[in-house]
């Protein structure tokens, strides 16, 4: 038995805690990742001077619900807690998906390297004509 064996299954314990402590671990981590994301975004808002969300808040969104979901499922009888994560996955990976559509169309400036808008025509920051983008 190596040293992580030991660490994942000595006496049927996970990082030397029960089941249940392990998993009310993973339940308020759950939480401060989940929390975390107003932090992000408040300080990207504050930033820019104006409402932002950032991906990263959409990822914490994902890791926070994801961890909460297995914590909700490990309760004895906590459908309630349950469905209020099982399903809030979806936007935060759809606007995940999103975005990184987004990012991808992004027009480069030829004559700046500034990145811009998928349907910006001249760049923002030097007014160079930016190219056509290709469907
Ligand atoms: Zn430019």
């Amino acid at each position: 038995m190596d040293s992580s064996t030991h660490l994942l299954a000595a006496d049927g314990k996970i990082f030397g805690m029960t089941w249940d402590g392990f998993m009310t671990v993973i339940g308020w981590t759950g939480n401060g990742v989940f929390f975390s994301r107003f932090l992000v975004q408040w300080h990207a808002t504050e930033k820019r001077k104006q409402v932002t969300i950032p991906a990263l808040f959409w990822w914490l969104s994902l890791v926070g619900t994801l961890l909460l979901l297995c914590y909700a499922i490990h309760l004895d009888r906590g459908w309630v807690f349950i469905f209020a994560y099982a399903f809030s996955w979806i936007p935060y990976t759809r606007n995940l998906v999103i975005h990184y559509r987004h990012k991808n169309a992004e027009k480069t400036c030829a004559g700046c390297g500034e990145r811009s808008s998928p349907k910006a025509n001249y760049c923002p920051n030097c007014g160079e004509k930016l190219a056509v983008a290709r469907p």
